[in-house]
């Protein structure tokens, strides 16, 4: 394995599997012990609270002054820029808007890379949707980067894409699913980190192929709700009922996630957005944008997603026809015409 691994005693053990059965999943190994979180919004609020919960040292950064205040009044350290935030940090974790955010806080002027080629933190974990071009981007500039200091335990900076499925409430509940790429060894030492705000991570292989992970399975939820979106308004047209097609695609072959986690139609299923006027899910801007990565990720590879391409259409339509902050699920109303439940 290439460039790390703990040091015990004047021996280098590698970290990889067998190492990881050393060490008690209750300590927080001391290289991963102060971390810096960038970017505290919807998401990044709750992972930073539950780092903080589990026993690490967190200081955050945002550039909204309120986000930072919320936690500066409950006593965790605030720095006014990512480059003030990785002096203090062996880890840096960033949870972005989207690539260009991303790009900024690590290349901008007083971004985490602003201080040249030596860097005080030996691993950086984005955890942000951004498209795997851009992961690769970032993890390639890391590769020419050197650790300001012999930490014993990693010979050069490392990165990890580790963007994450499941939503606010997931993250508030230390729910998350990790897609993680990059070096497999960098992924098994950030694995107790990960999973103080997440109950899954999955290994995707090499830089970019964590958010390459993400935006297939974005895409594929984006499709698949339009498809029983589309089946349950039809089927309203014809006469059925949308509980009696959810029964029958239940125990079918058109079952997916929509159907009977998540089931568009209000009325149909109590405890999802469809039940409250679809507020508080995954927003059709955010859709959006994650279709757009996928779009543009699929025309920089030369591939065509025609399914990929026209979702990408409605949900644009439906955020610029108000549904911007509706969840996604409110095509089956906004843009199928559907009717609630009776
Ligand atoms: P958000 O807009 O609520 O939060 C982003 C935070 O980043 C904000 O607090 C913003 O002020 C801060 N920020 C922006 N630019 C910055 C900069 N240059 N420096 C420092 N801070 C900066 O977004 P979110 O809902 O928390 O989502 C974060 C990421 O997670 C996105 O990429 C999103 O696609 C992804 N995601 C979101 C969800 C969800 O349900 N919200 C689910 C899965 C994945």
């Amino acid at each position: 394995m290439a460039g790390f691994g703990w040091r015990v005693g004047s021996k280098v053990q590698r970290w990889g599997r067998s190492c990881l059965r050393g060490f008690s999943s209750h300590a927080i190994p001391s290289q991963l012990e102060n971390v810096g979180f960038i970017g505290l919004g919807n998401m990044g609020s709750h992972m930073a609270r539950n780092l903080i919960t589990a026993g690490y040292k967190v200081t955050v950064h945002d550039i909204n002054e309120n986000s930072m205040k919320k936690f500066s009044d409950d006593g965790i350290p605030t720095k006014q820029s990512p480059l003030e935030v990785s002096e203090s940090s062996d880890v840096v974790i960033t949870m972005l808007p989207s690539s260009s955010h991303v790009l900024e806080v690590y290349n901008g002027t007083n971004g985490l890379l602003g201080a040249g080629s030596r860097l005080g933190p030996w691993l950086y974990i984005d955890s942000s949707t951004v498209d795997p071009q851009t992961s690769r981007k970032i993890s390639a500039a890391i590769s020419r980067c050197h650790l300001k200091e012999n930490k014993g335990y990693a010979e050069n900076p490392m990165i990890l894409d580790a963007p994450v499925s499941g939503g606010v409430p997931a993250a508030e509940a230390g729910k998350l699913t990790f897609m993680v790429g990059g070096l497999e060894e960098a992924y098994l030492a950030a694995k107790p980190l990960l999973l103080s705000m997440g109950k899954r991570a999955i290994y995707c292989g090499g830089a970019g192929n964590g958010s390459a992970a993400k935006i297939c399975n974005n895409m594929a939820m984006a499709i698949s709700m339009l498809g029983v979106s589309e089946a349950f308004a039809l089927g309203q047209n014809l006469g059925i009922k949308a509980s009696t097609l959810t029964d029958i695609f239940n125990c079918s072959s058109a079952r997916c996630w929509s159907s009977d986690t998540y089931n568009p139609v209000p009325g149909v299923m109590e405890g999802v957005p469809s039940s409250r006027n679809y507020d508080g899910g995954f927003t059709s801007k955010l859709m959006a944008k994650d279709l757009d990565l996928a779009m543009a990720s699929a025309s920089g590879v030369g591939f065509k997603c025609p399914l990929g391409s026209e979702a990408l259409e409605i949900y644009r339509k439906l955020s610029k026809d108000g549904c911007e902050l509706k969840d996604f699920s409110c095509a089956f109303r906004h843009y199928y015409a559907g009717k609630d439940e009776e």
